[in-house]
């Protein structure tokens, strides 16, 4: 395994560097304290497209530069240091492109790929969650019978889809142009069967957003309710021109590595802030980083944050040199997980009552962590596709 990156992916992580101090870093703490309602950076969406940052995974035939994990990961490291929320804005959107690439038909790609290429605001969004589907939504561990999990239903009539049902806690809801969003073709199957993905114009007529979250961290990055009543959608939006749930690892491609990396690059800042705090803060004569509690909580830190990111730079590695591995993957996002809070959490105490006022970074980080946990899954419900990941293995005879 070689992680030395090449000199196009030095030129990006430079680029992203140079964005995140200079473009993010100035309105991130702002961005936090606002309302929900206001504050999403339009105006960083759009100097971040023109960087290419938004349509990074689409091919360059799309105008974007096919990005892999390891590209999309040396990114993310610089954009989330500095902000989880502006980092995710654009990661969400290239991560949700790869469904439209891995999993359109070329007719589909060819429709939407240039609307998402020619408009610097266009964003993308992939409703799954529905105020009964939660963990469910997905069959990496369930596989919902009839009548549970996703229940916003696509009825076909003739040459179209009639849409119906309620989907909530959506990232780009309220800003998206675009939904990727399942739907259930098949009522009378389980979810693996009977759950297909429609591509859904967000200004067709029916669609509707509900209410805005507002949510203890990720602030800046937006989550909503998508009501859809009657909402006609012709058959040619149906994803991959055929009804039936995706394959969970189809579009995945750096998606695997995309939460993870967040959370690791929220627990670098948090804990590079801890550490030049803890090297001037002086009480008891000296520097507390010279009393002892102080630099064994940090050290202990220090360890499980270079333990996490070698595991994270190792899943993105595979994930480009050799393909999505499920179970690295899943280890993966695990470790970050519980590793991000636990250097929040401890980084957050170094710096005493500091630590809880609003208007340092530090608790900020701390917010940021416990909501990214549940932003994709959850830590418990990823441990349980890994553990049937493992069963499977020990059946088929293949456990190293
Ligand atoms: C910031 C953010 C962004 C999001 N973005 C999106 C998005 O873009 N698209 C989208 O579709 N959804 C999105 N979600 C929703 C997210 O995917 C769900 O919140 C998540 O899947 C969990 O569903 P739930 O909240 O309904 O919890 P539930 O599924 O109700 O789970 C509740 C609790 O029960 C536990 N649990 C569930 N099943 C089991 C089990 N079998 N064994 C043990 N414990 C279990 C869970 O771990 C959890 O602790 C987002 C959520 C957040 C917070």
């Amino acid at each position: 395994m070689y992680f030395e990156l090449t000199e196009e992916q030095k030129a990006i992580q430079s680029l992203a560097c140079e964005f995140a101090r200079n473009e993010i870093q100035p309105i991130a703490m702002s961005l936090d304290l606002a309302s929900a309602t206001e504050n999403f950076p339009w105006e960083l969406v759009k100097k971040g497209s023109k960087l290419g940052f938004r349509t990074l995974t689409l091919p360059p035939r799309w105008g974007g530069i096919g990005a892999d994990a390891i590209t999309q990961l040396a990114i993310i490291d610089e954009l989330a240091y500095v902000d989880a929320s502006c980092s995710k804005i654009f990661a969400k959107n290239w991560t949700a492109c790869r469904y439209l690439i891995a999993g359109g038909t070329e007719e589909q790609k060819e429709r939407f790929l240039p609307l998402i290429r020619d408009n610097d605001t266009y964003l993308l969004a992939t409703p799954g969650t529905e105020p009964g589907a939660g963990a469910d939504k997905d069959t990496e561990y369930y596989d919902a019978p009839p009548g549970e999990g996703v229940m916003t239903t696509a009825r076909r009539e003739g040459n179209h889809y009639v849409v119906n049902g309620r989907k909530h806690f959506i990232a780009h809801g309220p800003t998206a142009s675009l939904f990727i969003m399942r739907v259930r073709t098949d009522p009378s199957a389980p979810m693996s069967k009977g759950v297909s993905y429609l591509l859904i114009p967000r200004d067709t007529p029916g669609v509707s957003i509900g209410a805005i979250h507002d949510k203890l961290g990720w602030r800046a990055y937006p989550q909503s309710e998508i009501v859809l009543e009657d909402v006609v959608v012709p058959a040619a939006n149906l994803l991959g021109g055929k009804e039936g749930y995706l394959n969970p690892e189809v579009g995945r491609g750096g998606r695997s590595i995309e939460v993870p990396a967040h959370m690791m690059a929220v627990a670098r800042a948090a804990l590079d802030a801890a550490i030049a705090y803890a090297g001037m803060r002086r009480q008891g004569g000296k520097i507390i980083i010279q009393h002892q509690s102080v630099a064994q909580d940090l050290a202990d830190c220090y360890t499980l944050l270079e333990a996490g990111r070698s595991l994270l730079w190792r899943a993105a590695w595979t994930d480009t040199y050799q393909g999505v591995n499920p179970a690295l993957t899943r280890v993966c996002r695990i470790y970050c997980a519980e590793t991000s809070i636990k250097i929040c959490i401890t980084a957050l105490q170094v710096f005493g009552g500091y630590g809880v006022m609003r208007e340092m970074p530090i608790q900020k980080y701390l917010r940021d962590a416990i909501t990214m946990e549940h932003g994709e899954s959850t830590t418990r419900v990823v441990k349980l596709a890994l553990a049937k990941l493992m069963e499977s293995r020990f059946k088929a005879g293949t456990l190293c």
